[in-house]
């Protein structure tokens, strides 16, 4: 455990001398040691060789998705009593959390604008006493693809053209078309939620069910949402656009001015909460991401609040070096046999140790400060903590050194599965068909404008498709989507061509 938090740590006074990264004070920040003033720079100038070398590696590798992202710390505070549903120290009623939020856009990459349509990351860590606990979720309840391995084509579709380096609506409605399960979020992210007015203006969804786990060992299924207590609001295609061209930083903008002015956002934390059986013959496969449980069934409980009040004292070290995973649970949550979660368990560190390095979690934006952390896995680039001398570097051992179990070991996802190795859409649930909850809210949840605009919106897009087959199969999905909403399309694309 260690004293000082995420926020502060790596904080270096400055003085009045530039030094070198060693601490040697320098001769000059302005001219390079030469033989006389027009010759040659000599190589044993190792102040210009150190300054230029660390230049030339000052960036780490963009995240393939959601590069570009915004954050702040935090607080999580418990204001209701869910602890007959989970034991999770972090959720017990008067719980107060240190934490760190990172916003983002998915496709975009690492300078494009905020405004762009394009869904939001809203990745959470909060830092526990029994470990870091990540939600990495969207401003969206659902997902495109309901298994990780159509994931890559997925973000290859929305990313660009590998000859002219272009976006291209084309490819992106080939992929979409053929993924009917993709017309839930492509309904979410074509209607009026499809662009956020700025990060405060937007809900969070931890997406995915996920499980808890009580001190009785009695199990649930639960949904995490995050309404926005700034109330939720979007803007128009048109709006977007010009903000996207005279401030591509705008949502960035708006989060850091807002805290800066002590206007801290905050959301209020709900739950759904499903009965351990109750997911075998649900209506919708509560392991889809595709689908949201309905609030009619599961009504929303509340648990509590989080404020965002700090600004990162540093971009790089604090947001985009901040590496979140869904894997990273503590006792009392767990993860669901949710095919995209599953694969996204794996994939989210694995991205780290990619971009970062192995020991990400030595950072400390990354490090379970609140936590003890006894992990065997030791050496590695860029180590920064260790072990005291004497502990052993091998389990099991019989040198005192930790042990694995005892009650807080992690519970582990509990689920009931059997029959052959196969290749296979999950099993499906009585009203599971990819296009139901689509229609349902186009039908049901937009209202008359709402869906007036989002017409508009779709036809925007799907009137840039060049290819005829992909577009005449992209009225068909919003046909299936409801049989007005594509023929409203059909009119409105028919209707700009001419
Ligand atoms: P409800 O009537 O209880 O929920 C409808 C929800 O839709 C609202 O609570 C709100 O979510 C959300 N919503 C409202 N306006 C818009 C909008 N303009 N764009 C997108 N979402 C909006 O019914 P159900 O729970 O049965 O869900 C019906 C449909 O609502 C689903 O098919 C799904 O598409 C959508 N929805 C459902 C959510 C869920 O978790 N059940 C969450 C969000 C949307 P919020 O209160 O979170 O702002």
């Amino acid at each position: 455990m260690s004293d000082s938090t995420p926020h502060e740590h790596g904080l270096r006074q400055t003085g009045s001398f530039t030094t070198d990264q060693l601490g040697k004070h320098v001769a000059s920040d302005e001219h390079s040691l030469s033989v006389g003033a027009d010759g040659p720079i000599v190589l044993h100038d190792s102040y210009v060789v150190e300054k230029l070398a660390a230049f030339d590696r000052e960036r780490v590798p963009e995240r393939v998705v959601h590069a570009k992202g915004s954050g702040a710390f935090g607080e999580l505070d418990i204001t209701e009593d869910v602890s007959r549903y989970t034991k999770a120290a972090v959720f017990q009623p008067g719980t107060k959390t240190p934490m760190l939020a990172r916003f983002s856009t998915v496709a975009g990459e690492l300078g494009s604008p905020d405004t762009w349509r394009d869904p939001r990351g809203f990745s959470l860590k909060f830092y526990t006493t029994e470990g870091n606990l990540d939600i990495v979720g969207n401003n969206t309840p659902v997902f495109f693809v309901r298994d990780g391995i159509k994931f890559p084509d997925f973000i290859h579709s929305q990313k660009r053209l590998p000859g002219s380096g272009l976006r291209d609506n084309t490819m992106q409605w080939d992929f979409w078309t053929q993924s009917p399960e993709s017309a839930h979020q492509v309904t979410y992210l074509m209607g009026p939620r499809g662009i956020p007015k700025s990060y405060r203006h937007m809900n969070g969804y931890g997406s995915h069910t996920y499980q808890w786990v009580n001190e009785h060992g009695a199990r649930f299924w639960i949904k995490y949402h995050f309404i926005a207590d700034q109330g939720v609001e979007g803007l128009t295609d048109e709006a977007a656009k010009k903000i996207a061209g005279e401030d591509a930083d705008a949502h960035r903008r708006d989060l850091h001015q807002a805290i800066e002015n002590g206007d801290f956002p905050s959301w209020t934390l709900y739950v759904q909460v499903m009965p351990y059986e109750d997911a075998k013959d649900y209506r919708f496969n509560p392991f889809d991401v595709t689908k949201t449980i309905s609030k009619k069934d599961y009504p929303r409980i509340k648990v509590g609040k989080f404020t965002l009040n700090q600004n990162p004292l540093n971009h790089f070290a604090q947001i985009e070096q901040a590496a979140f995973s869904p894997g990273n649970t503590v006792p009392g949550v767990e993860i669901s046999p949710d095919k995209m979660l599953m694969t996204r368990v794996f994939s989210y560190p694995d991205t780290h140790r990619h971009r970062i390095g192995p020991n990400f979690a030595d950072l400390p934006v990354n490090f379970p400060y609140r936590a003890d952390q006894n992990s065997y896995s030791h050496d590695g680039p860029m180590r920064y903590s260790f072990k005291h001398p004497n502990q052993p570097v091998h389990a099991p051992n019989t040198t005192g050194g930790p042990v694995a179990g005892g009650e807080k070991a992690a519970d582990e996802l509990r689920w009931e599965s059997d029959g052959d190795m196969l290749r296979a859409a999950a099993t499906l649930h009585s009203e599971d068909d990819d296009f139901g909850q689509a229609g349902t809210l186009f039908r049901e949840v937009f209202s008359a404008e709402e869906k007036a605009q989002t017409v508009e919106n779709i036809a925007a897009h799907v009137g840039d498709v060049s290819d005829e087959a992909i577009q005449e199969r992209a009225f068909q999905y919003w046909e299936h989507v409801d049989t007005d909403l594509g023929m409203r399309v059909r009119t409105a694309v028919a209707r700009r061509r001419d």
